[in-house]
């Protein structure tokens, strides 16, 4: 029997069975049932992370230490159950599912660290007798919106910084992973939080996160999904004067030079266009090669996914799980059937592909003859697709990685220094990676890209306290 998850409104668990999530690998598995709150809950929500908030804010950072700290304990603790349960209702394979659950665990324990490390400065006044201190402090109710990629790790990185800087929050998850964030809300709550601080509204994004958006007392909120939502996000705040942060959407380009290492630089191709079943923001689905290694660079792509197990994510040796969903494999199809008609050639795969159990499997797809201004090249896709667009030296691979509307990551294969550092000084994206994928990044590190792919300030590591705190000048006349 599947156990009814509820949302979390003011320390409550509250609700009645609204949906149910399906196992992508095989679609008559039903993971479990779900709560579906509607736009009062979300207003509860809401009203109990408003009125938690002064508290919170004066806990103090021993309380929330403890918090933080008990938590990626726990999550670390439960690793292998977590990144199971991960797989099986996203779809990415049980290595990825395990290795997201640690992310989130090292997530929560660095900004348990942060809450000890909190500072302020002081300086003189031009007046004298006068001191002034720059202190940080807490935004007040935080709304974290989150796509269904990453089903942990998004919201480790948005919850735990939120929290450790003294913000109460309300969390939507997405529709397709609401166990994951359960799950992350469930060990949250056991670690102590006071009620109010934290409130999980599972539910529409166009009914609860809509609620959110049209609040007048969420201070701010954190976004990661599509370019379509995230411009709504942002309309919706402007309107009510709120901080904002989006981390949307990416169409990021790998160039691979003539002198790359052709090993290195099929391994960084295969692992930052198709691992995740492609359905990162950071993956690479613009492959930008040099005319001396294409035909080279093109065969050994081809024999390399020749090899690829794609399965179910719960099998060990599957290194491909499922799409998502049947609208996302749609989008993938409809996008293989217009890079055909564009004149693109799909030199390798595409093809739904039937396994033991009933589920969303594609087989990798590689088209090779594309150009920058097909669609293919310029929409992003989220799918295991990837397109190999022909150059004839780095200075037009430099101009045609440039030419998107996207930012967020971008990388280079080269064995030479002088083009190694002239990329990473030119390229428009907010993370460059040298001889590495694409996607892949380090969890205390700032995450966040340019142009159409990012909004605001960067997340994760330090950097994360720009968004959730705001700067308080204060001045004092001693006598
Ligand atoms: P994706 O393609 O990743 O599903 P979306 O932007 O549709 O991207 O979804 C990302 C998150 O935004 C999800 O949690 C979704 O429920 C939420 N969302 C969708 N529509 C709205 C909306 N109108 N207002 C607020 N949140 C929304």
């Amino acid at each position: 029997m599947t156990v009814l998850r509820k949302n979390l409104i003011d320390g409550e668990w509250l609700g009645e069975a609204g949906s149910r999530n399906i196992n992508p690998s095989n679609t008559n598995d039903v993971v479990g049932e779900y709560a579906s709150a509607g736009p009062e809950e979300a207003k509860q929500a809401i009203a109990a992370a408003k009125a938690a908030f002064p508290g919170w804010s004066r806990s103090g950072p021993l309380a929330r230490h403890a918090v933080l700290k008990k938590t990626s304990d726990e999550i670390m603790a439960r690793k292998d159950d977590i990144g199971r349960s991960l797989a099986r209702e996203e779809g990415k394979t049980l290595a990825e599912g395990v290795g997201e659950t640690i992310r989130a665990a090292q997530i929560f324990d660095f900004f348990a660290g942060e809450t000890l490390r909190l500072s302020g400065e002081m300086v003189p006044s031009v007046r004298p007798g006068v001191g002034v201190e720059m202190t940080r402090e807490g935004v007040g109710v935080v709304g974290i919106i989150t796509p269904w990629n990453f089903p942990i790790a998004i919201p480790a990185w948005k919850i735990a910084p939120a929290l450790a800087y003294g913000n109460t929050i309300v969390f939507k998850p997405a529709e397709l992973v609401p166990e994951s964030a359960w799950t992350i809300v469930d060990i949250l709550h056991r670690a102590g939080l006071p009620k109010g601080v934290l409130n999980l509204v599972m539910g529409k994004g166009s009914v609860v996160g809509q609620a959110m958006l049209d609040s007048p007392d969420v201070n701010a909120i954190s976004f990661t999904g599509s370019v379509g939502t995230g411009k709504r996000v942002a309309a919706a705040s402007v309107e009510h004067m709120r901080k904002f942060q989006l981390e949307m959407g990416g169409k990021n380009p790998l160039v691979v030079l003539d002198d790359a290492d052709l090993a290195v630089a099929v391994d960084c191709a295969v692992n930052g266009a198709y691992f995740s079943t492609g359905q990162r923001c950071t993956a690479s689905s613009r492959l930008i090669v040099t005319a001396g290694i294409h035909d080279r660079f093109v065969d050994a792509m081809k024999e390399r996914l020749d090899k690829l197990v794609i399965g179910d994510a719960l099998d060990a040796k599957t290194q491909i799980g499922p799409v998502v969903d049947q609208t996302q494999l749609k989008q993938d199809e409809d996008y293989i059937a217009i890079g055909r008609q564009e004149g693109a050639e799909l030199a390798f795969g595409g093809e739904r592909l039937e396994r033991e159990t009933p589920g969303f499997y594609l087989r990798p797809a590689l088209f090779t003859g594309a150009t920058n201004a097909m669609r293919i090249s310029r929409e992003e896709i989220f799918g295991p697709v990837a397109n190999v667009i022909r150059v004839k030296d780095y200075d037009e691979a430099l101009t045609v990685a440039n030419d998107t509307p996207f930012g967020l990551t971008s990388g280079i294969c080269t064995t030479s220094l002088k083009h190694a550092t002239h990329f990473k000084r030119n390229s428009e994206a907010g993370m460059v990676m040298v001889n590495l994928p694409t996607a892949g990044v380090d969890f205390h590190v700032p995450f966040g890209g340019r142009k159409g792919s990012s909004y605001g300030p960067r997340e994760q590591g330090r950097y994360a306290v720009e968004f959730y705190t705001t700067v308080k000048t204060a001045y004092t006349f001693a006598g």
